[in-house]
């Protein structure tokens, strides 16, 4: 099967095997026989933050496909999430319910295994802002663990996982809110409803407007969707390097010392706009998002490397910053 069938961006050449687990004995099972043989192996859920290279990938893809919400006892709403059921279904079903703290992460793509990977963010929102804990198959161990999301590394688009900690997030505990009314902390989701607080629904609905006007949402009508969404992270440099960027450069304070830029305005100042591509490239910029690399249409993992690695060298030559991809690379230098 090709890779590229299985991502979002659509590239990528073919599995030597893929296995996909529909339950938690599948799940478990399936990493554990692989990691038996030492094979190579690669933990799939929606397929939306990973870009694979042309020639595919030699090991087993093992795909999550296990489903379950379960509210356990405890504070709050404390859900137990199976890895494989859809983020934004989970977001939905939530909202449905009244209860608050994910409202602000609707229309994000992929798998709620995926979830804590990057911990995943939008609108003011984080995942860490409601994870509790995970349930984690141990690739050194083979046993199965509870890691509290303390124990996770969680920062912004990172964790110890995808800092190289290996093994397979079989679910996540979540603790939500009882509570249908939303505090909105962003200010473009602020001004484009109007209010500071909201029903939960009313959150769902403005952010998933404001991210389809942004190609942020999988349609299958809008060609700029066919992305991983942000491609690069906002990069974190110390203050005193912030000094030396031109004053009108946004920048925000994370810290003490560390200051945040936007990626987006330093793409659009190195002279990268909407639409952009490299010459005969089927690969290009989002029309609508400047931080969204798009495949047109029979693009090719180097395609995306090749603009991704273009847009690197102009920021890092125009103001010194190296710009870090967002998503997964496998077999493909970004
Ligand atoms: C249009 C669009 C918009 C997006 N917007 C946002 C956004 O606003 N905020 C944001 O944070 N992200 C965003 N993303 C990125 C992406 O949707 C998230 O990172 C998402 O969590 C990836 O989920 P997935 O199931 O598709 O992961 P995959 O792409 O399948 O995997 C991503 C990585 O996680 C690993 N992985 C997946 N499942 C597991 C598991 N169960 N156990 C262990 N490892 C696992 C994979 O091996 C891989 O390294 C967007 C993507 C698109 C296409």
């Amino acid at each position: 099967m090709l890779l590229s069938e299985l991502t979002t961006m659509r590239v990528g050449g073919p599995a030597k095997s893929v296995v996909t687990a529909t339950s938690r004995d599948e799940l478990t099972d399936a990493a554990l026989a692989v990691w038996e043989t030492g094979d190579e192996w690669l933990v799939l859920g929606g397929g939306s933050n990973v870009i694979v290279g042309d020639d595919g990938f030699g090991g087993t893809v093992i795909r999550v496909a296990t489903k379950g919400i379960e509210r356990l006892d405890g504070d709050g709403v404390l859900l137990r999430v199976e890895a494989g059921e859809s983020w934004d279904g989970l977001v939905e079903y939530t909202v449905g319910q009244g209860w608050s703290g994910i409202e602000a992460l609707s229309g994000i793509p992929g798998s709620v295994g995926a979830a804590p990977i990057q911990n995943i963010g939008a609108y003011g929102q984080e995942l860490s802002d409601v994870l509790v804990a995970v349930d984690f198959l141990d690739n050194i161990s083979g046993q199965q663990e509870r890691i509290l999301a303390a124990d996770l590394g969680l920062g912004y688009r990172m964790s110890n996982i995808k800092a190289g900690r290996q093994g397979v997030v079989l679910a996540v505990e979540l603790r939500l809110e009882e509570s249908a009314e939303g505090v909105i902390t962003y200010s473009q989701l602020a001004t484009a409803l109007g209010v500071e607080s909201a029903p939960v629904a009313d959150i769902r609905a403005g952010v998933l407007g404001l991210r389809s006007s942004k190609g942020m949402v999988l349609d299958p009508a809008d060609p700029d969707s066919v992305s991983c969404g942000s491609f690069f992270t906002n990069p974190i440099v110390g203050e005193n390097f912030a000094r030396s960027l031109p004053p009108e450069t946004p920048q925000w304070l994370v810290d003490d010392t560390d200051v945040k830029l936007s990626a987006a305005w330093l793409i659009e100042k190195a002279g990268i706009t909407k639409g952009f591509s490299l010459p005969g490239s089927r690969v290009a910029i989002s029309s609508k998002h400047t931080l969204a690399i798009t495949n047109r249409g029979g693009g090719t993992a180097e395609e995306v490397g090749e603009l991704a690695r273009y847009i690197r060298a102009m920021v890092l030559s125009r103001f010194g910053v190296s710009l870090q991809p967002e998503p997964v690379a496998v077999g493909v230098e970004l």
